[in-house]
């Protein structure tokens, strides 16, 4: 009963920002539920008030509706206030309904740490503010009424109540900086390990991620997606040549360019070494070779970090079935390979039936089977 309960509560992984808020409102509502669920009952065949039953069959009904409709819309935000604002009332309501006796004004110190909590330090501030103003009230009409409670009463209520809530403030406070620095900070390391340091590309661990879930995808999709494996001709003699600090900046810029012309429809990642990985998005084998083409030809007639170099891509497509990340990455090395042996600043297909082929002898293949 209570494993249905807490599986139909909106999920978030531990680390989620609104992960404990969710919590505490599942808590709280199944609190309240089982509360006037029992509340109801006895009240209809124990006690036999039926007023008081209805009452209570209504904050049944409130905490069941605020339940579902959490579970639906998975609101984290709408459900803390809604929420809040059900807890307040409900105290605020019962310590109003017996005149602030008998010390019944103590369960509006359980306000200022459930609003911080659930919907923030301003906002918690103006419910506990409202919270303790009306048990001010309640203390100071007593106090007309009895001598047995003294104005001190009424003084000390307000200076507990102000107290009170910027102790709260400041618990709320530090416990949301203390999140965000560790939310920064982690987001910072993810970045550090899926980057490569020096061309701040993808690195290879979160691209075999990245193309691990694509195959996954693309076995229920109609889009189809090919792999680049491009690698830099001869780089070594640049490093002997002019010195691994100008290899470096070749890289660097050699990247910079790879993202700006493909970026936006393409996933790139730094392979290893001077050799870098591709994925066009939504691109068939055909178009896919023809940009590998016109970026290998770009690359040939203009110079990079003022060094004129050529680069040899293999080609693959990203298969429906029964495809892999080593599957896919093999096939591109062995296009790849065979652009090398076959002298270089080239670029050569691995088809759909692992034949490999350089771009002209491709095309001619396409177009004859177009023409078949
Ligand atoms: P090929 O045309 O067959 O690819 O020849 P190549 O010289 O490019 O290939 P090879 O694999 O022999 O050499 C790759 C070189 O890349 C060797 C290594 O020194 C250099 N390299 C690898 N990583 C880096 C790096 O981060 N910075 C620099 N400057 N050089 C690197
Ligand atoms: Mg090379
Ligand atoms: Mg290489």
């Amino acid at each position: 009963m209570l494993g249905f309960w807490y599986s139909k509560s909106p999920q978030f992984a531990k680390d989620h920002k609104d992960f404990w808020r969710a919590r505490l409102i599942t808590h709280f509502l199944l609190f309240s539920t089982a509360y006037f669920f029992i509340l109801t009952v006895l009240n209809i065949f124990y006690f036999e008030q039926l007023d008081l039953a209805l009452i209570d069959c209504l904050g049944l009904v409130i905490s069941l509706t605020i339940y579902f409709w959490f579970y639906k819309s998975g609101n984290v935000n709408v459900t803390a206030w809604a929420v809040t604002l059900m807890a307040s009332s409900l105290a605020i309501l019962f310590i109003i309904s017996v005149g602030g006796n008998p010390f019944s004004i103590l369960w509006a110190t359980l306000i200022p740490p459930f609003a911080f909590f659930l919907i923030g330090r301003k906002r918690g501030s103006i419910i506990s503010a409202i919270a303790f103003s009306i048990c001010a009230y309640l203390i100071y009409t007593q106090q007309q009424q009895t001598i047995t409670i003294g104005l001190g009463s009424l003084f000390n209520t307000i200076e507990v109540s102000i107290a009170h809530i910027l102790i709260f403030r400041f618990y709320e406070k530090t416990r949301s900086l203390a999140y965000q620095n560790l939310s920064n900070l982690n987001d910072e390391i993810k970045k550090l390990a899926e980057t490569d340091k020096l061309t701040e590309l993808y690195n290879r661990q979160k691209f075999d991620a990245e193309l691990s879930a694509l195959i996954t995808k693309s076995e229920h999709s109609q889009a189809s997606h090919c792999l680049l494996m491009c690698d830099i001709d001869y780089f070594k003699r640049i490093n002997d040549t002019y010195g691994h600090l100008v290899g470096d900046k070749v890289l660097k810029e050699f990247a910079h360019l790879l993202q700006q012309k493909i970026g936006e429809q393409a996933l790139i990642a730094r392979w290893g070494g001077e050799e870098f990985v591709i994925i066009l998005l939504n691109t068939a084998l055909l178009d896919a070779a023809k940009q590998a083409n016109e970026l290998r030809s770009l690359i040939s007639s203009n110079t990079v970090a003022n060094m004129p170099i050529t680069i040899s891509l293999g080609v693959t497509a990203i298969q429906k079935s029964n495809d892999s990340v080593l599957k896919v990455l093999e096939r591109a090395d062995k296009a790849l390979y065979f652009a090398k042996h076959h002298g270089r600043n080239l670029v050569c297909i691995n088809d759909n039936n692992a034949h490999v082929t350089c771009y002209d002898t491709f095309l001619k293949l396409v177009d004859d089977d177009i023409n078949e």
